[in-house]
């Protein structure tokens, strides 16, 4: 019994001990799971969405790539591709020969593919969408000289890299870049056989640049969104899981204290048990003893009770029993502690109560007891008279509390059984 009261008392959030804090504790604890699934959560949906942005940028850059690789493809395949010579039209000057004149006069000039791969890239860099640039280590012309990224880039093909890029700020302006590396095929050892290569070597790359200012600062509004949305959701549940631990320590509250009641009370008179008036004797004993204040202790014995039991049986005895706690409550104040002893026999409690009052108050007991008529089914009047020892705190303050305590309701014991051997129905004091 004492065990399961420790328990229930354990888990009060006012006590101070290891488990005070078993509802902080389990709140915490929801809270960090709750915080580490959030997190992994929205961390995954971020790292996803930058990948899946960072896969666009890749995907558009290598269709750029491969669609200037086709259109050189398409340019070498026919050796040499000559435009009109109209005004304005520069001949290629890396070119030996690059302008043919026809029968009517025309003149005609070549544009080879590394021409055409610059002049698509300045038309696509006028209408401001992407930037071509091809390069390469062995330069045929200098203008065409790779920048830093390009020249690592280029290192790294000769190591088997297949492709490259970056994200880089250049003048303000975030830029995807990527570059791949140009093989000799065919068609190009057709006009640059004169610069030792092969088929399948490198022979540079083509680098392709696109600014990416509108992408990242979309990119930029989801992210304080999406961090935005995860704020929010932690705080969400975080009030969500103190509501709900709240709730449910003041569910189990309600049933502790429900618990605890059962466990001090009698069920049969309603009345505190034994056990409860046992705690609050030692409790009473102390405060009377440090404040030097009266405090009395009546026991009482219903008389021949098992010649009711005999008589009337024993729900008739229950029903005894049960009126007897009625008028015990009836009679005695809310700070007297009144409670079954055992069987049939009671004990009252009386802080601040001399000799004189508590006498006073079992004589009224006994008179009502007395007086009381109990019928029962078959219309039969049961009466009952009953018998009460009266002790008071003793001065002695060298005794300790317990035996103290003892003394007392063995004195009241004793009185009981003077007033049991003197004829019953009486108070007697010790
Ligand atoms: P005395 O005047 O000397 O006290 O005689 P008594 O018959 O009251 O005392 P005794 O101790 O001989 O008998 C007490 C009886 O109380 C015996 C027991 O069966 C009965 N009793 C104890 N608890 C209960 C209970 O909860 N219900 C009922 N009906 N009877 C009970
Ligand atoms: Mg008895
Ligand atoms: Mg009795």
């Amino acid at each position: 019994m004492d065990d399961i009261e420790d328990r229930l008392n354990s888990s009060h959030p006012n006590k101070k001990n290891i488990f005070t804090n078993v509802w902080f504790q389990f709140s915490l604890s929801l809270l960090l799971i709750m915080l580490l699934f959030i997190t992994t959560l929205y961390a995954g949906i971020f790292l996803r969405q930058e990948k899946s942005i960072n896969e666009g940028f890749k995907n558009k850059a290598s269709s750029l790539f491969n669609s200037i690789v086709l259109t050189r493809k398409w340019n070498a395949m026919y050796g040499v591709v000559f435009v009109e010579k109209k005004e304005g039209i520069q001949s290629n000057p890396y070119l030996k020969n690059p302008d043919i004149k026809s029968v009517e006069g025309k003149i005609y000039t070549k544009k080879n593919p590394a021409l055409m791969t610059r002049e698509i890239s300045e038309i696509a860099e006028k209408e401001g969408s992407f930037k071509f640039h091809i390069t390469s280590l062995k330069l045929v012309n200098i203008n065409n000289a790779p920048d830093e990224f390009e020249k690592q880039s280029l290192l790294s093909f000769e190591n088997g890299v297949t492709e490259t890029f970056i994200k880089e700020n250049i003048g303000g302006v975030p830029y995807y870049r990527y570059m791949a590396p140009l093989h000799v095929n065919e068609e190009c050892l057709q006009c640059h056989n004169n610069n030792g290569y092969k088929v399948g070597d490198i022979r540079g790359g083509i680098s392709v640049k696109f600014s990416i200012m509108d992408t990242e600062r979309e990119l930029k509004k989801s992210r304080i969104i999406t961090i935005a949305l995860f704020i929010a959701t932690m705080v969400l549940l975080t009030w969500l899981i103190i509501r709900l631990v709240f709730k449910l320590y003041k569910r189990l509250s309600k049933a502790e204290q429900k618990l605890k009641e059962l466990l001090n009370t009698d069920a049969l008179t309603g009345l505190s048990n034994r056990r409860s008036v046992v705690g609050g004797l030692y409790k009473e004993v102390e405060r009377a003893r440090r404040y030097k204040r009266p405090f009395c202790c009546i026991m009482i014995d219903i008389d021949h009770f098992k010649k009711i039991n005999d008589t009337y049986g024993h729900q008739a005895g229950d029903e005894v029993l049960r009126v007897i706690g009625k008028i015990m409550k009836s009679i005695f104040r809310n700070s007297d502690l009144t409670g079954r002893y055992g069987g049939e026999e009671f004990i009252v409690l009386l802080p601040e109560t001399d000799i004189e009052g508590a006498m006073a108050a079992a004589e009224k007991i006994r008179a009502e007891v007395e007086n009381a008529e109990i019928v029962i089914a078959e219309k039969e009047v049961i009466r009952m008279t009953s018998s009460f020892g009266v002790s008071c705190l003793c001065e002695d303050d060298d005794m300790p509390l317990e035996k103290k305590a003892a003394d007392l309701v063995g004195r009241a014991d004793k009185a009981l059984y003077k007033a049991k051997s003197e004829g019953r129905n009486r108070v007697c004091k010790e």
